[in-house]
């Protein structure tokens, strides 16, 4: 690994780093680490997700075997209408993504094509909704290299449980949004 001077050390502000990482050779990077168990990724049982943000997909985790699902859902979410959303309480993230979608769309975009382009912020709503649990913590690791991916690791005593919550209100919000779809012109309930 090269040699960085960070030009931030002379500040004063005190700020410890992992020193404990040099005296072993460890190529696992601190964020590859359960922040729980301290086992590398994949070797416990915390992992939620492990995210590639450069290629905007999930790599590994108890997300890994609902992620047909879970990303059916939000492709779905993401081409509804942000007020719906809004509505139906989904929070700023994703109604961030709706009104991305929408401004392709509203280029000419097909939907499929607009979701696909939102893609990175469709992850980072996931992402962002998954640590709305308490239990979940995020760590993440930054390409070093150029040919490395930036990584986000998110872990929880229970990883299935966060999946299925996430699942959860994916479903809920779509069951919102579509009535929403239905009830318009009667008025906005509370
Ligand atoms: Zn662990």
């Amino acid at each position: 690994m090269p040699t960085r001077k960070n030009p931030e050390d002379d500040l004063p502000e005190d700020r410890p780093e992992d020193e404990e990482e040099d005296d072993e050779d460890d190529e696992i990077p601190a964020g590859g680490l359960c922040p729980i168990c301290e086992s590398p990724a994949g070797e416990c049982d915390h992992l939620v997700a492990t995210i590639d943000l450069t290629y905007s997909e999930f790599v590994a985790g108890a997300i890994f075997v609902h992620e047909r699902v879970i990303l059916d859902l939000v492709e779905h979410l993401a081409a509804s209408d942000p007020d719906a959303l809004k509505v139906a309480g989904a929070g700023p993230v994703l109604e961030h993504v709706a009104s991305l979608v929408r401004d392709e769309t509203e280029e000419g975009v097909s939907a499929a094509d607009a979701v696909a382009i939102c893609y990175p912020q469709l992850m980072a709503a996931l992402s962002h909704m998954m640590q709305e649990e308490e239990d979940v913590t995020a760590t993440g690791i930054d390409a070093a290299t150029g040919d490395d991916s930036s990584v986000e690791n998110l872990w929880a005593q229970e990883p299935e449980w966060v999946v299925e919550r996430l699942i959860e209100r994916l479903q809920g919000l779509i069951e919102e949004v579509d009535e929403e779809g239905r009830d318009e012109g009667r008025g906005t309930k509370d």
